[in-house]
């Protein structure tokens, strides 16, 4: 029987330590020793698993830190990287050059790397936004051969069908990878609901504290191999240091993440009551577009959600700087509650129309619950309001 994902979270890649330490050691170290050369060929021709490099990955506690992550979305391997955005241009770079579609709002780096940068290398890039999505069979028609969404999206938590996607995606013989940085593994695997290839921001929930940077890729092992070539070349690997650190995270992973969802759900119902917000989004609220979809792919709702602030851009503004427990400050995951405003922030750089088509509108405050007291969050919003 496969043991439950926080039993997974807790010992998966926790390697039998000599010493008797219940995790895995930190191997600072850039090199590793060989008995005789036949045994470093061995490793240098991947007949047995070891320790080689650090940069290749090939160190102990970045490849324990790999277990773990790969146990913990259900996939054969992972990768870890030096940060979410080293592991999206890690998985362009190595499984994109045919053409990327990606569906739906992204995160402001993903944006620029499909919008601009990738463009400039020659591979061709398409960016549909959620009424577009009947573009999707054309463009794999043309010869996409990546399809790449996040679901729950930011800010507006729009939600994408994930085996829908695959289903089409498979018919013509691209691959899916699914950004679940929003949801975590927790919440949601779409490995299980047919993607191909899972990619997170584990300076988000994985990490969980904002005291750290990385990213990680899970998925077959055959799909990691050639990702596996750019993270060694581009030298994106983690730092071992970073990676006990992530692991040591993500033991408590279940429980920040379960915490946050059932404190989001209340602030949410506790908002949509409130006469000075005009909209609350959280896919767990039965009205919210998106929660039939949410209910059938994932397994919790999550710690984010987004508030429409009655008298718009002014007044958001004003409740964002009048909120005192919810700190301003963009990121999500941590175990502090942070706000921030759209407009200000991860869509600054979008003109105003741009915003508009993209249903994000200036009155929007994003929130990323943390492990503060849902009725101390309550009440800080309250007063915020009112202040407001
Ligand atoms: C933060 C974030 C990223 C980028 O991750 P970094 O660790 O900052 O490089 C990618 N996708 C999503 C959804 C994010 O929130």
């Amino acid at each position: 029987m496969k043991p439950d994902l926080s039993t997974r979270c807790v010992h998966a890649g926790e390697p039998d330590d000599p010493h008797g330490s219940p995790h895995a050691p930190l191997y600072t170290t850039t090199t590793f020793k060989f008995p005789s050369t036949a045994a470093l060929l061995d490793v240098v021709e991947g007949r047995r698993p070891g320790a080689l490099y650090t940069r290749y990955g090939l160190n102990p506690t970045i490849q324990a830190l790999e277990e773990k992550l790969a146990a913990i979305e259900g996939a054969e391997a992972a990768l870890a990287f030096a940060s979410g955005m080293a592991a999206e241009s890690a998985l362009f770079l190595a499984h994109g050059r045919k053409g990327i579609a990606c569906l739906g709002d992204a995160y402001g780096g993903t944006l620029e790397l499909l919008a601009s940068q990738l463009p400039e290398l020659g591979i061709p890039t398409h960016l549909l936004l959620g009424d577009e999505i009947d573009r999707l069979a054309d463009l794999l028609q043309q010869g996409a051969g990546l399809v790449f969404f996040e679901t729950p999206t930011n800010p507006a938590l729009e939600l994408f069908d994930i085996a829908a996607v695959a289903e089409l995606a498979h018919a013509h013989g691209a691959l899916v990878a699914v950004d679940n940085t929003f949801a975590s593994p927790v919440n949601q695997n779409p490995l299980a609901l047919g993607a191909d290839l899972v990619v997170h921001s584990a300076t988000k929930y994985l990490g969980g504290h904002s005291d750290l940077s990385a990213g990680a890729l899970m998925g077959r092992r055959e799909l990691l191999m050639p990702v596996w070539n750019w993270r060694k070349n581009l030298g994106q690997t983690i730092a071992p240091e970073i990676a006990a650190q992530l692991a040591r995270s993500l033991r408590t992973l279940t429980v920040r993440v379960a915490r946050q969802n059932e404190s989001a759900m209340k602030i949410a119902a506790a908002m949509r009551a409130h006469p000075g917000i005009e909209r609350v989004l959280y896919p767990g609220l039965p009205d919210f577009p998106g929660h039939a979809l949410a209910r059938r792919q994932m397994r919790g709702f999550g710690g984010m959600l987004t508030l429409e602030i009655r008298g718009g851009g002014a007044a958001a503004t004003r409740v964002a700087d009048a909120l005192r427990l919810f700190a301003l400050a963009p990121s999500l995951g941590g175990v502090e509650s942070l706000v921030t405003q759209p407009c200000t922030t991860t869509h600054h750089g979008l003109a105003p129309e741009e915003r508009a088509r993209r249903g994000i509108s200036d009155a929007m405050l994003r929130l990323s619950v943390g492990l503060e007291d849902a009725d101390d969050l309550i009440a800080d919003l309250e007063q915020a309001l009112t202040a407001g």
